[in-house]
């Protein structure tokens, strides 16, 4: 009974059905976005696949071995296309030609061999191991990825190429050692039901890959573009507040956190126009990332104001790094439009240990900014849990001396 029912022509309608599907699906998805490289390969397979089953199925009432090498030319370049899909897919160079090469070497086979036994046998042989090639070829993309991206699922994505590959290489000595028979036109084997099996297998979890695949790629996107600043590609508010949070209320580490704004930057924008403004954001977020290493998070708070946070630093510590940050800020000069902008900031640092909520130790800092703020600006202050001292008091006097900061010129306008 089950052997009645689990028959090859069953599996055939089966395989045809899940063809038509997959062609609705990949079409629809390349009509929804036809400028998408990766769907361009992957449409012309599925179709090509469809042409060759076509083809095949033909050949079973036409016994014309000119369209069984048709088809099985189309079916491996049907195979080069996904694997060239794929190559599109993370950003690779795609080479036409390599995925012509396979075919035209079947036909050449084709022609080169009179002997009609020996030349199918070769060139079935022929035509699972270039499929085979593609297919590895195809695995080897999910091991190389794309630059600066880790997909989870790429991992599925080798094991189902790789195995596919190596059911078509199974199929060459079982077809050697078991020659499929046509008996009442229909081929009768072992092996194959299972064999076709498995290429359904495959073709399905290839689908549901390239899904999968896209849909984790773009989730990935969002979450970068919601937790990224814009203008400066750092942490926005949200992602180092967060981040924060998880060191010191899950992990309960404690640590010091530098809250810093830039010194009359509304002067900046007056003076220089908006466009030059965010040209000294981008230099400050340059130097803060820079002078702060992988260890310490950086972010930008909004507008011109940015924070570190230095997991098990206390606030003494974190003072060197601000200083650094600082010096190295008022010593920079920007340029945009052949004029040289030069501006500096004012920090506010506290520390606090670990199991404290982020609220305590950002209030901490602001009221420490402020007082750098009110203290002249240009300096950093820290919130020490016996009073806020002022750091670098002393650097005040060399910053009244320089000619070219933001702070003349907008002293000059309240002047004038
Ligand atoms: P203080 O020294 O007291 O901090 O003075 P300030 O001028 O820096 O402070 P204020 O809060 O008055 O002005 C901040 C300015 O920052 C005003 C706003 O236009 C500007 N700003 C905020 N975000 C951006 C941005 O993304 N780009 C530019 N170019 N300017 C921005
Ligand atoms: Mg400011
Ligand atoms: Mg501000």
């Amino acid at each position: 009974m089950a052997s009645d029912f689990l028959n090859l022509p069953t599996l055939m309608l089966v395989v045809s059905l899940v063809n038509f599907l997959n062609v609705l699906f990949i079409t629809f998805a390349w009509l929804r976005s036809p400028r998408n490289p990766a769907l361009n390969w992957w449409t012309a397979a599925v179709w090509m696949v469809v042409v060759s089953v076509a083809l095949g199925s033909l050949g079973q009432f036409h016994a014309n071995l000119l369209t069984g090498l048709v088809a099985a030319m189309m079916y491996m370049a049907s195979m080069a296309f996904v694997w060239l899909g794929f190559r599109a897919f993370f950003h690779r160079k795609r080479h036409l030609s390599r995925a012509l090469i396979g075919p035209l070497a079947l036909v050449t086979l084709y022609v080169a061999i009179p002997d009609t036994a020996l030349r199918n046998e070769t060139v079935l042989a022929a035509l699972c191991c270039g499929v085979a090639a593609y297919l590895f070829a195809g695995a080897l993309q999910f091991i190389q990825g794309a630059e600066g991206e880790t997909l989870s699922f790429s991992r599925f994505g080798f094991v189902i190429f790789t195995g596919n590959a190596l059911t078509h290489l199974a199929a060459i000595p079982l077809a050697h050692v078991w020659p499929i028979e046509m008996i009442d036109a229909r081929p009768v084997s072992p092996w194959l039901f299972v064999v076709i099996l498995l290429l359904l297998m495959h073709t399905v979890a290839t689908t549901l890959l390239t899904v999968v695949l896209v849909a984790e790629r773009s989730h990935q996107r969002l979450k970068r573009l919601a937790n990224t600043d814009m203008l400066t590609g750092m942490k926005n508010r949200r992602a180092f507040v967060s981040s924060v949070e998880r060191t010191l209320e899950r992990d309960l580490i404690g640590g010091a956190l530098a809250i810093i704004d830039l010194d009359y930057f509304k002067a900046v924008n007056d003076n220089y126009g908006h466009l030059a403004g965010d040209e000294v954001l981008k230099a400050f977020a340059q130097i803060l990332q820079a002078k702060a290493g992988s260890n310490v998070v950086v972010g930008r708070l909004g507008g011109e104001e940015f924070a570190f946070f230095a997991r098990e630093w206390t606030a003494e510590r974190a003072s060197l790094l601000a200083e650094e940050i600082r010096a190295e800020f008022a010593d920079t000069a920007v340029e945009f439009a052949g004029r040289h902008i030069r501006a500096t900031v004012s920090i506010g640092l506290a520390d606090i240990p670990g199991g404290f909520g982020i609220d305590q130790l950002s209030a901490a800092a602001d009221s420490a900014l402020y007082v750098a703020k009110a203290s002249g600006r240009n300096q950093i202050c820290a919130a020490s849990p016996k009073t806020l001292k002022s750091m670098s008091a002393e650097l005040r006097g060399s910053f009244e001396d320089r000619p070219q900061t933001v702070r003349d010129i907008s002293a000059v306008q309240a002047a004038g």
